[in-house]
C-alpha cells in the first residue's frame, strides 16, 4: 500500500537512512526518528500507519514504547514491527506479546523489509475480533466456526474445541508469529486449567491430524507459532 505513512525509529542514524531511503522508494511516506520519546511525539501529529521499532533504544526502550501504544485507545491499532539484534528471541517473545505484529532480527534485507512491511499493512493490526465467527477459506481448507467444520482437501476433520479454536485463529493471518502467551489468552482464556495451558500439546494434536499437511502450522523457534504464509496465498 504506497502512501501508508511509515515511522522508522531507530537510533543508528545509517540503518534509520537505509530504512527511510529503501521505503520510500517503494512509494511509502517514510519518517524516522532516534529514540522512543521523540518517536511517541511524533506518532500524534503524523498518525503512521505501521511503526518499525528497534528494541535497543536510548531512554525508553521498544518494550516500553510498543506497550504504551498498546495501552493507548487511539494508538493501539497501529501496526509495529519490532527491530532486534540477532540471537535475542526472548525480546522477540516480549515485543510480540506486548502487542507487536510482526519482527525483523538485524541485520535483514533490504527485500525481507519490504515483504514485512507489505504484508503487516495488508493483515492490519491484531484486533480482539479475531475471536469472531467469520468463515477462513483458503486453498484445500475451510474453516467454519458457525457449523464447527474443517475441510481439508475436501475431506472432513475432526477437532477438539481447543484445537478448532487454535486452528482457526492461526489461519486467520497466515504468515503472523503468535508467542504461546497470546495463543493461551486469545483462544483458550486466562481462566484456563493449567493443564490446558500448555500450548505445544495442543499444537502437536492439532498437526497430527492435518496428517500430511500439517506443514501448515510453523513453529518458529524460540518464538512461537505461525500458519504457513506459502500454502496460504
Ligand atoms: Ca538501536
Amino acid at each position: 500500500m504506497p502512501n501508508s505513512t511509515i515511522l522508522v525509529v531507530e537510533d543508528e542514524a545509517d540503518i534509520r537512512e537505509v530504512m527511510l531511503y529503501n521505503l520510500q522508494r517503494e512509494g511509502y511516506r517514510a519518517l524516522g526518528c532516534a529514540s522512543g520519546e521523540e518517536a511517541l511525539r511524533e506518532i500524534r501529529t503524523a498518525q503512521p500507519d505501521l511503526l518499525i521499532l528497534d528494541l535497543m533504544l536510548p531512554g525508553s526502550n521498544g518494550i516500553d514504547i510498543c506497550r504504551r501504544l498498546k495501552g493507548d485507545q487511539q494508538l493501539r491499532l497501529i501496526p509495529i514491527i519490532i527491530v532486534t539484534a540477532k540471537g535475542e528471541e526472548s525480546d522477540i517473545v516480549l515485543g510480540l506479546t506486548a502487542g507487536a505484529d510482526d519482527y525483523l532480527t538485524k541485520p535483514f534485507r533490504t527485500k525481507e523489509l519490504l515483504a514485512r512491511v507489505a504484508a503487516v499493512l495488508r493483515r492490519g493490526p491484531l484486533r480482539s475480533e479475531s475471536r469472531t465467527d467469520g468463515p477462513v477459506n483458503l486453498p484445500g481448507l475451510v474453516i467454519d466456526p458457525q457449523r464447527h467444520e474443517v475441510l481439508l482437501d475436501g475431506a472432513p476433520l475432526l477437532f477438539t474445541a481447543t484445537e478448532f479454536k487454535l486452528l482457526h485463529f492461526l489461519a486467520r493471518s497466515p504468515g503472523r508469529v503468535f508467542t504461546r502467551e497470546l495463543l493461551i489468552s486469545h483462544v483458550i482464556g486466562d481462566e484456563a486449567l493449567i493443564l490446558d495451558r500448555n500450548i505445544d500439546v495442543h499444537i502437536r494434536a492439532l498437526r497430527k491430524k492435518l496428517g500430511e499437511r500439517n506443514d501448515l502450522i510453523e513453529t518458529v523457534r524460540g518464538v512461537g507459532y505461525r500458519f504457513s504464509q506459502r500454502r496460504a496465498v
